[in-house]
This record gives C-alpha cells, structure tokens and sequence, in this order.
C-alpha cells in the first residue's frame, strides 16, 4: 500500500464529465487500497477569466485583492471533486489553501510555499478519506490569501508530497509525459521514458509549461518521485530521476521555447566602467527581472546594451530605459516584442563540442536570423523572430534526431 499524491490540471477539471472521470480514476487507486491525496487546478481557462475580470477593473490594482479573486477557481473544483468522488462511494472532504495550511510568504501573486501543516491530511487518509486540496494557493502571515504563480497547482502537489512523504507524486496532465519539445508545436515529438530532475529545471525554466519550475526545484530538494501522466490515456507516463543512469546519454533530450520575452537595446552609450550597473540598476530597483544579457563595444568608443525581460514588464522597462537613455546620453532605445527564446537543453552537452555551431548551422539553412545567443553547461538559447518559432522547434527536432529514440 502506497500513499499517492496526485494533481489534476485544469484540463482534466474542464468539465462535470471530466471530473466525474477524474473520481473513477482516484477511486480506483483507492480501491488498490492506496492512500491517496488529490490536488486540483481550477477548470481550464477559469484562471485567465477571473484575472481578466479583476483587471478589467484596475490593471494595476491590489495584487492581495487578484490573488482573493484567483483563489476562487480551485476553490470550486475541490468542492466539484469532492461530490463526484461521494457518487461513486468514496468518501472524501475538500480544502483550501488556508484550511490545511499550506503557509507561504506575502508576496502576492508568486508566493513561496514557507510550510504545510499536513497532519489534518495525514488523518484523513489513515481514516480512508480521500483529501482533495486546492492548488495554487496557500495563506501569508497577516491571513491573506496568496497564489502561488501561474502553473502553480503542480508546486502544491510536489510540496505536499514532500511533506506527507509520499511514495509518488503523479502530475495529470492532457499529455501523456514529458515530450522532446511541445506536441502542439511539433507532432513527431517524442513522449521521453525519463528524464533528470536538472533537466527537466532547465526545460520548465526556458518555458516549457508542462511543469511549473517550483514545483520541480521542489521535486530535487525534498527527493520527491515525480511522474508526468496522462488523465485520458493510461500508460508509464515520464518519470523526473535524480540520476539518469543510462551509460549512452542523448546529447539533447529537449528543445523549449519561451513566447513571453521582450527585447529592449540601448544604443551608443558612452563605454565606460559602471555602465552596465547604470543601466541594469535601476531596472532591478524596479522589481524587474531580466533573462537574457548582451554587450557589445564597437569601434568609436560606444557600447550597445541588449537585454530581455517578461513581456509583463515590457512597458515598465521602456519607461526606465528612456529616461535613463537621455540620463547616459545614449544614442537611442529600440525594442521588440514580436521575439521568442528557443533553447536546446541536454547534460550530454557538457561532454560533446560543436553542439553550438551545429545548432546556429541548422537555423542557417531554414533562414532564420538569430539576433541573440546564450549558453550554459546544459543549454543553448537563441533569441529569435517570434514568426520562426515553429520553424526553427521543427528545424532542430529534426537536425538532432529527437524524433527517433537514442539506441539503448
Ligand atoms: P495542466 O493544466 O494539466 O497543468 P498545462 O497546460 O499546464 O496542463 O501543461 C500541459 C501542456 O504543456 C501540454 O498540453 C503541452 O502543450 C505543453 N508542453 C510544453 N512543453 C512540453 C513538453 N516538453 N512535453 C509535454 N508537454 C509540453
Ligand atoms: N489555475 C492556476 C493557473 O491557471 C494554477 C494551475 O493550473 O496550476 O495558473
Ligand atoms: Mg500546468
């Protein structure tokens, strides 16, 4: 007997029909005789409706008021589950955030998971109650309700394995695992057996949404067995490993991509030492995080500063950079919004050379510029124009073999 913990997305709560299948499915993991715990996102689209809503009345409103709004979605699917699960005779009692507690920090709207109090849940399932607690929300100290970022019902679900020290936590999801790049952008991707907890850190951090990065940082510290499944289709789903044991590693296991960047230039700023502190100061004061950094000096003493940032901070950013671009006295301030990030992210990269310029050589070929470039140990990004996105996912699948499985 194995105690589960299993999180529902919001495709999966997208309807009455679908939770209904949702119980059947947790009843018989139950009836094996398995404790288990259910976490939910609210029903697909819910989540977007609300925060539209709430900005419809003030974009730059009260992010605690958002965060009261936001909470509701899964507030209604906890309770729909509940019921469902009572039909098909399993008795089961629904929470939210506060009710468990699942205690977080203040920062409204990105709050950190700070500790759950999993004693009310552990009780439950000792007395064959499934519990089913809502995701994506917990309380700060002043008893405010807090969410814990887009996507974040899979941190609840990792963190509330690590506290019940669960044997598994099993993500459900409207794919059936972790796929070699996105499957709606690129068919022939490839559904992977397994993959590293690093991996898959960099994978969900370049924009691969499958997985909410917390919720996988989570997985690593607390050595949480996370699996990627499917609610519709059954099958061994993907499994997040410490160690990928394998003697042959593929040299790329993934392709990510990120649509939510912006790219802003400086150009002409006199180069001088502090000049990047100048620039990227004041942006950080601002509560911006900025991805991406190039500089660049060219040969009349004057430097071009690109760098990019949220597409939700886009504007903010542009109103730093023109009153610092007069400050500096910098030739001029461009941006662009119409770019995405597309990432090659393999921990064979860290033994093979010419990963880089096999990649860049590909891009050539299709006809895609690319405007900016990063590397680490195990990635390789690209900033590109947003209209080559699918383009260059399909372009590189394909260069590096993704479609067929690496010979074991
Ligand atoms: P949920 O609502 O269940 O949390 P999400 O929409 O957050 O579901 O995540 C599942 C989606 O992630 C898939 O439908 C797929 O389009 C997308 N996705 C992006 N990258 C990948 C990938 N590498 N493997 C599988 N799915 C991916
Ligand atoms: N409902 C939240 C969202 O849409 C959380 C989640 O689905 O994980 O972001
Ligand atoms: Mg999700």
């Amino acid at each position: 007997m194995a105690l589960i913990v299993q999180k529902y997305g919001g495709t999966s709560m997208g309807s009455v029909e679908r939770i209904e299948h949702v119980a059947r499915k947790v009843a018989s993991w139950h009836g094996q005789g398995h404790q288990v715990v259910v976490v939910v996102s609210a029903m697909s689209g819910e989540t977007d409706r609300l925060l539209k809503l709430a900005k419809s009345i003030d974009p730059r409103g009260s992010q605690r008021e958002f965060d009261q709004i936001a909470a509701t979605g899964e507030q209604v699917t906890i309770g729909l589950l509940a019921l469902a699960l009572g039909k098909v005779g399993v008795s089961a009692r629904s929470y939210t955030g506060w009710q468990v507690p699942i205690r977080t920090d203040g920062s409204h709207m990105k709050a950190r998971i700070q500790e759950i109090d999993a004693e009310r849940l552990r009780s439950d399932c000792e007395a064959g109650i499934v519990p089913v607690v809502a995701g994506f929300q917990g309380i700060c100290d002043d008893n405010s309700v807090t969410t814990l970022g887009r996507g974040g019902s899979d941190t609840t679900g990792v963190a509330l394995a690590a506290a019940l020290k669960a044997d598994e936590c099993q993500i459900y999801t409207d794919v059936d695992g972790v796929y070699t790049t996105d499957p709606r952008v690129e068919p022939k991707a490839r559904r992977l057996d397994h993959i590293t907890f690093e991996e898959m850190l960099e994978l969900a951090s370049l924009g691969s949404k499958v997985l909410q990065i917390r919720s996988v940082e989570f997985a690593g510290k607390y050595k949480v067995p996370l699996r990627v499944l499917s609610t519709f289709v059954d099958g061994p789903g993907t499994l997040i490993t410490l160690e990928d044991n394998k003697m042959e590693e593929p040299l790329i296991s993934g392709i990510a991509f990120n649509r939510d960047e912006a790219q802003i230039t400086m150009s002409g700023v006199p180069d001088r030492p502090g000049i990047a502190a100048a620039i990227l100061g004041p942006v950080g004061e601002a509560n911006i995080e900025v991805d991406m950094i190039v500089q660049n000096v060219g040969g009349d003493g004057a430097t071009d500063f690109t760098f990019t940032v949220h597409r939700n901070d886009y504007e903010r950013t542009l109103e730093v950079m023109s009153r610092l671009g007069a400050e500096l006295g910098a030739k001029g301030v461009a941006s662009a919004t119409d770019i995405v990030k597309v990432s090659l992210v393999g921990v064979g990269m860290r033994s093979h050379a010419g990963i880089a310029s096999k990649m860049f050589k590909a891009l050539a070929a299709a006809g895609i510029n690319i405007r900016m470039i990063s590397t680490s140990e195990i990635k390789i990004s690209v900033v590109i124009e947003e209209m080559y996105l699918e383009l260059a996912v399909r372009t590189l699948h394909k260069a590096f073999g993704l479609e067929t499985a690496p010979a074991a």
